[in-house]
């Protein structure tokens, strides 16, 4: 009897749609509650640190010297707190399923120069005046005369 559903199940399995998805070649709707990989809109990144310091994996970078901030999305675990520490909301957990890769890497952003306040402009001072050289002709007048 046992072998005979098995068999039933082995022979029915040969005509059925697979129940894997061919992920990335096919979309997989990614299920409701699905937290997702970590996005910074890198725009409003201040470089600040404080999600690298919050990180319980190590997973993010933040280099200030070459402003670029970076995640090692193969140690992220997804825990939320650096979207929920970061001061300015720049960071949010997009429902979806990364990109499948045959090697690790990191993705490194680089947040691009912000405009620096420009400092009040004080009244400009009145131009020195200028005085011209003196022509070649009035140092031949200094010379000594020959007599
Ligand atoms: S906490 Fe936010 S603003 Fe600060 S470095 Fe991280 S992403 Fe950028
Ligand atoms: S979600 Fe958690 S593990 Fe992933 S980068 Fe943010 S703080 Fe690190």
């Amino acid at each position: 009897m046992g072998s005979f559903k098995l068999g039933k199940m082995t022979l029915g399995g040969l005509f059925k749609k697979p129940e894997t998805t061919l992920y990335p070649i096919e979309k997989k709707t990614p299920p409701p509650g699905l937290k997702g990989h970590v996005v910074n809109h890198i725009d409003d990144c201040i470089l600040c640190g404080i999600c690298m310091r919050r990180c319980p994996t190590g997973a993010l970078t933040v280099d200030r010297a070459e402003d670029i901030w970076s995640i090692d999305r193969f140690h992220c675990i997804q825990c939320y707190s650096c979207v929920r520490e970061c001061p300015r909301h720049c960071l949010s957990m997009e429902p979806e399923y990364h990109f499948p890769s045959e090697k690790k890497f990191v993705s490194a952003y680089r947040v691009p120069p912000r405009k620096k306040p420009t400092p009040a402009t004080k009244p400009a001072a009145p131009a020195a005046e200028k005085k011209e050289d003196p022509k070649p002709e009035e140092f031949q007048a200094e010379k000594p005369s020959e007599a």
